[in-house]
């Protein structure tokens, strides 16, 4: 089965810009970006990235208000200050053995960064991978990693998979069937999580007073440390 799918990625994988490297920055970058966003939306903001901090001592380097701009629209912001952190730690002291000990790398970025940049054969297992392996039955290796998501994410998708375009159909028993919707994605729009984008894109574009501004998101945006609120009420990024 994993040939099957092997040959199906060499003939119609994506190209995506982070296939083309396996520096561990670049990676780790790359997936970070990818967490929360869409892999469209991912592409041009990871290349800009690269070419600003190309390397870790780079963004390291990096002031914490120029990296939460660069990140604007990219959404759940706090991923850009753990990449902050986690450039610096690295910067500092190199990678740790357990990747997990970087800031905003759970396990499965790690397994992803050790398959990707370091060619170990793990399998990093987001949703795309869990529902192909669910469905088809099989355990696939690391080398199946990117063909899986890209099976995932075109082919065998979560609602109706299409599974007349897909390389797996002679041998899947799931093949015709498809999952019942599960629990919809929460709505941006009127969310708290769209009151603090916009708190923060306000602050990010010029310092605010707190009295112009979503008190209840500069609270959760401060405390998150996304923004400082300083002793004459204005609210301002972090700059340090
Ligand atoms: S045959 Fe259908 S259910 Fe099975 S892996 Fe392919 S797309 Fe998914």
């Amino acid at each position: 089965m994993e040939a099957q799918l092997l040959a199906w990625y060499a003939r119609a994988g994506r190209d995506l810009p982070w296939r083309h490297t396996n520096d561990p920055y670049a990676i780790l970058v790359s997936e970070v970006m990818l967490q929360q966003t869409q892999v469209d939306r991912v592409v041009p903001r990871y290349l800009a990235w690269l070419e600003r901090w190309p390397t870790a001592d780079a963004l390291a380097a990096a002031s914490p208000a120029d990296v939460i701009r660069a990140w604007q629209g990219l959404g759940y912001n706090r991923r850009a200050l753990a990449l902050h952190r986690a450039a610096q730690w690295i910067a500092a002291e190199g990678w740790p053995r357990d990747l997990t000990l970087l800031p905003g790398v759970g396990p499965y970025t790690a397994a992803a960064i050790r398959n990707f940049a370091l060619g170990e054969n793990v399998l990093p297992h987001d949703v795309n991978v869990d529902r192909v392996e669910r469905r088809t039955g099989h355990s696939f290796t690391g080398a199946a990693a990117q063909a899986l998501m890209d099976l995932g994410a075109t082919v065998c998708l979560a609602r109706i998979p299409r599974c007349d375009a897909c390389p797996l159909q002679a041998t899947c028993p799931s093949r015709g069937t498809h999952d019942e919707p599960t629990r919809k994605q929460s709505r941006f729009e009127g969310s708290f999580r769209q009151r603090r984008a916009t708190t923060l894109r306000l602050v990010a574009a010029s310092p605010m007073p707190a009295d112009g501004l979503d008190r209840e998101a500069v609270d959760a945006l401060a405390r998150d440390g996304l923004v400082v609120v300083l002793g004459d009420g204005t609210v301002v990024l972090p700059s340090g």
